[in-house]
Parts: C-alpha cells; sequence; structure tokens
C-alpha cells in the first residue's frame, strides 16, 4: 500500500479527523505537516469524543507513531496541554507514540498576542483569525526571527538568538501596537515551563520517516483546514498562512523526496465556513440557523457559529483539483436527510455570465450562485452501512456531486463515530 495523504477539499472542517481515525488503523506512521492549534479535528470512538487541536489523530492508535512535521507552527504551550488533557482520558500521548520535528519552528507567547492586536488594529476588516498566533508565527518563520524545536537542545545558543528576537519583537509590540514589551524574565519562564515538557519528544523526524519509507512502512498525511484556505490556492487574504495542499506535505513532514500514491480530498456534503471572506453558497436566515442546528456547525476551537449553505460544487471541483485528489470521501451525508429537496450551487454568475471555473479571489465578491436542486431522502440513513442500502435519492445525490466534481467518491460517511462509514 501506498502512502496516503487526507486532506480538506473545501474551507476547513469536512470531517478529515475522523478519517484519519478511521483509515489510521492501515498506518505506521500518521504525520501532521502543517498549521498548528487554530483548527479542530473532532473525533469520536470507542474512546470517547476528542477535539484535537495539534496532535495527529492517529494518537488513538495502539502501534501508530505519530509525527508533528518541521511545517507545523509548533506552540509548546498548546501541544502540551493538549497531551494532558488526551492522556486524562485514557489515550497516553508519550515519546513512544510522538515525536516532534526538531526543524519544526516554535510558536512563541508574542505570536498570540500580536494576532489579537492586529485583529482589534482592523476592526470591521479583520481576517477573522482564530487568535492562536498563526499568521504572525508563519511571517516571523519566513524572517527568521523564531527558533527551531531542537534549539531547546542547546540552551547557550537558544537564549542568545531568543535574546535578539526578544528585541525585535518589542519594537513592534511597544511602537506598532503600544503594548507592553516582553521580557527575559517571563520568556524564560514560559520556555522553562512549556518548551522542557516537550523536549523528550524532539527528534530529526526526517530520519525516522526515512527509515520508515526504506523498511516498506506505509505513511499517513493527516491536513489541517482545506484547499480554500490554502495560502497560495485559496481565497487570500482570508487564508491560513500555511499550504494545506497535499503537495506540501513531502515537505511539511520532513520527507521532501517522498511521494504520495493516494490523497483521500474530504468533502462535506454541504458547505461550512468559519469567519471572514467570500462564501458564495452562503445561507442566512432560517434556511442557515436549520442547517446549522442539523450539522451542530459550531468551531471546534472557538465554539463560534459557521456559517452554512448548500455544497458548492465550483467551489468543491476546484478544491479537488487543487489537491490532486485520487478519491473523495463525503462527509455528513446524514445531516441533509430533513430537506425535501436538496439544493445544490451548480455554477457561478459572474458579470452576467455563468462559469464553472472558480474564479480569481478579488471576483469572488461579485460572484453569485446558480442553484439546481435535487429530491431528499427525507429518512434517518446514520444506521446504513452498505451503498445498496442507502436510498435512491441519496444515492443519487452522491453520483450527482462525484460527476460534478469528477473525481471518484469512495467513501461516505453518514454518522460522527467510526464505523458509520460506506465503502464503495
Ligand atoms: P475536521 O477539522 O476536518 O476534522 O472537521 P471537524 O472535526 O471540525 O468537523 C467535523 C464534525 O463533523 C465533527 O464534529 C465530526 O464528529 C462530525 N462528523 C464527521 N463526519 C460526520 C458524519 O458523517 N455525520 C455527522 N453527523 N457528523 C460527522
Amino acid at each position: 500500500m501506498s502512502n496516503c495523504a487526507i486532506v480538506g477539499v473545501n474551507w476547513g472542517d469536512e470531517g478529515k479527523g475522523r478519517m484519519v481515525d478511521l483509515l489510521s488503523r492501515d498506518f505506521d506512521v500518521v504525520v501532521r505537516y502543517q498549521g498548528g492549534g487554530n483548527a479542530g479535528h473532532t473525533v469520536v470512538n470507542e474512546k470517547g469524543k476528542f477535539a484535537l487541536h495539534l496532535l495527529p489523530s492517529g494518537v488513538f492508535h495502539d502501534g501508530v507513531m505519530n509525527v508533528l512535521g518541521n511545517g507545523v507552527a509548533l506552540d509548546c504551550e498548546s501541544l502540551w496541554n493538549e497531551i494532558q488533557e488526551v492522556s486524562a482520558k485514557g489515550v497516553p500521548v508519550t515519546p513512544d507514540n510522538l515525536r516532534v520535528s526538531d526543524r519544526a519552528s516554535l510558536l512563541l507567547p508574542w505570536h498570540r498576542e500580536l494576532d489579537g492586536l492586529e485583529e482589534a488594529r482592523l476592526k470591521d476588516k479583520k481576517y477573522g483569525s482564530t487568535k492562536q498566533g498563526i499568521a504572525p508565527f508563519y511571517s516571523d518563520k519566513y524572517q527568521k526571527k523564531t527558533v527551531m524545536a531542537g534549539d531547546l537542545l542547546y540552551p547557550d545558543k537558544l537564549w542568545a538568538r531568543l535574546e535578539g528576537i526578544l528585541e525585535w519583537k518589542n519594537l513592534t509590540l511597544e511602537r506598532v501596537y503600544g503594548a507592553a514589551p516582553c521580557t527575559m524574565e517571563s520568556l524564560r519562564e514560559w520556555v522553562d515551563r512549556f518548551g522542557e515538557k516537550i523536549r523528550p519528544y524532539i527528534c530529526d523526524t526526517g530520519a525516522l520517516l526515512r527509515e520508515a519509507q526504506a523498511k516498506g512502512k506505509r505513511i499517513l498525511f493527516e491536513a489541517q483546514l482545506g484547499s480554500l484556505r490554502d495560502l497560495d490556492f485559496g481565497i487570500y487574504p482570508y487564508t491560513t498562512s500555511s499550504n494545506a495542499v497535499a503537495a506540501y506535505a513531502p515537505v511539511g513532514s520532513g520527507l521532501p523526496g517522498g511521494k504520495i500514491g493516494k490523497v483521500v480530498g474530504v468533502v462535506k456534503a454541504y458547505s461550512s465556513c468559519v469567519g471572514e471572506g467570500p462564501f458564495v453558497c452562503e445561507w442566512f436566515g432560517e434556511q442557515a440557523e436549520k442547517l446549522r442546528e442539523a450539522g451542530f456547525e459550531y468551531g471546534a476551537k472557538t465554539g463560534r457559529p459557521r456559517r452554512v449553505g448548500p455544497i458548492d460544487l465550483v467551489a468543491t471541483r476546484y478544491g479537488a483539483l487543487c489537491q490532486g485528489a485520487t478519491d473523495i470521501a463525503l462527509t455528513k451525508l446524514d445531516v441533509l436527510s430533513y430537506l425535501d429537496e436538496i439544493p445544490v450551487c451548480a455554477r457561478y454568475e459572474l458579470n452576467g455570465e455563468q462559469t464553472d471555473d472558480f474564479p480569481f479571489p478579488a471576483l469572488l465578491d461579485d460572484a453569485k450562485p446558480v442553484w439546481e436542486s435535487v429530491p431528499g431522502w427525507k429518512c434517518d440513513i446514520s444506521g446504513v452501512r452498505r451503498w445498496e442500502e442507502l436510498p435512491q435519492a441519496a444515492r443519487d445525490y452522491v453520483l450527482y456531486v462525484e460527476k460534478a466534481i469528477g473525481c471518484p467518491i469512495t467513501y461516505v460517511s453518514v454518522g460522527p463515530e467510526r464505523d458509520a462509514i460506506i465503502l464503495r
């Protein structure tokens, strides 16, 4: 079996965590390759209900090695808190099943603070950040103004570098935002408190992955967010600050020469979107309220109500292309069971013309949805486990979506539980 990536095709929250939880039992290593603790994968299995933010969803399977690759935003504080929370619920996370790349850059306490300060400065023009410090972190990473996890292993060199970075960062905190400066004392306290906890997990995960590859072990790459939030290919500037596409997985994991044979693009049977930015297929009012309630669309990290609407075939086809998806997992089909008719955004209307192509971000605000609808099935499908047992209307909806996206839907999810899945 080849390596596999599980990625989001839309705006995030498609149900990637439940797919990784399901599929990771067939893999030896599960790697997170980008992003930080700013999103949440919800996983429901025999051990309980978990909201994972930074930990790979493979932690639930014995014998699986989980890796946080060099591409992630490594927030030692959030990671340590998450390790403790998950361990307290009976899922041990130790250096035996989690390793952190020595080349993962550290998200430092001021990144979160700066995120909040900048959103406050932007007021009604804000990006809708989760305020976890991700954008300030990635800009500092690319300016080479942070340190790597491996630096925690060399304290003398670490402190010399951190001193210079702190001095530079205080210029921004004080002169740009008029905020209080950070002190070396508080930084030392933070590193002693959280960096120390993460030290035992740090290693050269590139070497670990190369060795796994050489031994024929199977590697699963787990993404955060989705194509439309990808820094380069998404709805810039309402994107995240890293690359959520599968093509980045080998780089962000520490296996730049690695090959990915299978890319499972996760698509929700309808649309949801957290935060600001254009969202062509959006529903409002009572219609939106009903769908939000049916799908329980509230942020796993922030509890914010998500914006919702019917599936957007234009955005989804584009998202699947960006991912190079070989398979689609269609999730939350059960949520649509309450509708008499299932609306779909089949095309966009832009400048008086209909289009199947996803427009350049600057044009998205002018795009209007062109709706079509297909019959609903109006019955509970959450207990169905075989394709043939799905009502004809539900199968027709899946086939309609499959044709429009142009990629085979090989998994249909009808509930959050691990086994609530139909394999085609
Ligand atoms: P992720 O970040 O892509 O993993 O997605 P989230 O965890 O934020 O959102 C997916 C939510 O939908 C979670 O609460 C899951 O438990 C839930 N979920 C996943 N698949 C299904 C499904 O097929 N049906 C239902 N009803 N819920 C699902």
